[in-house]
């Protein structure tokens, strides 16, 4: 590990005044190895953002810290860095976004490739290359994806809905966002679920602010023992459970996405100042400006990640409570396996070329019936038009 980033804890005014927390050749790709070779494996990755540093620092702590219990690990645990590139040069990406590339086939050609890659393109192929290996185990994967966000609020998780992830983020105590999937694609977490790895991102909070280099810290104890690779009882992980719940007391444990505001370059959107995540908006709430006027929010709910940066597609989003007894319904359903009857509804018919995939027409559909794919599991593939296709992970059994 390099000793600049070790250093970083007793020099928190460099962070604070915007400097890189890592010497001129950037952090290393990976910042430490713990554990022995059999058990559960726990992969935590942080800065596939460029501009994303105090999970790095976060991470890079914490690991620190773990050496002192290396006799206790029950299973492997890798810390990796993401974009090194652009953390060095404090963009979220160089050529294009490292968490919207990872897809199967594109992975594939790239590492066959002959010719020189673009600069996320040759971390994305680095980075497979580390993880592959650590796919091969008979136990248990975990991932942990550290990122902070450019607009303030508290840490929150990302969890793709299966149940074993879901089961892994409520160990944190902070709220869970489930459905973002759907609206955002390529992510690494999104290309390690289909292979079967539990995990979540942890977004810790606002890019630059020391705080959130903690909460990345406490996150990486609570996906410790969460995976069972630190045995229940251990005083880092209180701690961390500490730090996490003095800012989500009045928070929903559960939310689910229900609108993103895509953007491009050519609109010229602009968020308007003072807004944070988990704050509560209206209908007609005005949160940005762009090149038509006015940007409001199209429901009520509470705000998620205004987007106070250049880089980025994403402007807003918009989430909504969901309540406990909901998840507990969704998971008997799919225990059931009830997706055996869901061409019975009006408007829904199986996919023709796609195993396990169904076709919603919305015109004939209710609202509900969306809602109901939801609780399968299912997620929306592809862009919302008068139909939709719907599919859901082979492998959320509930097993
Ligand atoms: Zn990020």
């Amino acid at each position: 590990m390099s000793q600049s980033l070790l250093n970083t804890p007793a020099q928190p005014d460099v962070v604070a005044l915007g400097a890189l927390p890592y010497g001129p050749q950037g952090p290393p790709r990976v910042l430490g190895r713990h554990g022995p070779e059999h058990g559960p494996v726990l992969v935590c990755v942080a800065g596939l953002h460029g501009n994303e540093p105090m999970g790095v620092v976060g991470l890079a702590r914490a690991l620190s810290r773990l050496s002192s219990l290396e006799e206790t690990l029950h299973g492997r645990v890798v810390g990796l860095v993401g974009n090194r590139q652009a953390l060095l040069e404090d963009l979220r990406f160089i050529d294009h976004d490292l968490n919207r590339a990872w897809f199967a086939d594109r992975i594939e050609a790239l590492r066959e490739a002959r010719a020189p890659l673009s600069d996320e393109d040759h971390e994305l192929v680095e980075l497979v290359e580390e993880v592959e290996p650590l796919l091969e185990g008979s136990g248990p994967i975990y991932l942990l994806d550290l990122h902070t966000t450019s607009g303030p609020g508290p840490a929150f998780t990302v969890v793709e809905d299966t149940l074993a992830n879901r089961q892994f983020g409520l160990n944190f105590p902070v709220p869970m966002v489930l459905g973002f999937e759907e609206e955002v694609g390529g992510t690494m977490s999104n290309y390690l679920c289909d292979r079967g790895v539990i995990g979540i991102g942890f977004e810790a909070g606002q890019h630059r602010e020391p705080v959130s280099a903690e909460r990345a810290d406490a996150a990486f104890w609570i996906a410790l023992e969460a995976s069972g690779i630190l045995s229940a009882g251990c005083d880092e992980v209180a701690m961390a459970r500490r730090r996490l719940e003095t800012d989500t007391a009045e928070l929903p444990p559960i939310v689910e996405v229900r609108y993103r505001h895509a953007i491009s370059n050519s609109d010229r959107f602009t968020m308007n100042p003072g807004h944070r995540t988990f704050q509560p908006v209206r209908r007609g709430h005005r949160l940005a400006r762009d090149r038509s006027g006015e940007v409001t929010s199209p429901t009520d709910g509470l705000l998620l990640m205004p987007l106070y940066q250049k880089q980025g597609d994403d402007g807003f989003f918009v989430v909504r409570r969901v309540r406990r007894g909901w998840l507990k319904l969704s998971a008997a359903m799919r225990r059931y396996r009830l997706e055996r009857f869901l061409n019975w509804l009006p408007g829904v018919r199986r996919h023709p070329e796609r195993a396990g995939a169904f076709i919603v027409n919305r015109r004939i559909a209710r609202f509900l019936t969306l809602e109901v794919f939801h609780l399968l599991g299912f997620r929306r593939i592809g862009p919302v038009g008068r139909y939709v296709v719907l599919t859901r992970r082979t492998h959320d059994d509930g097993a």
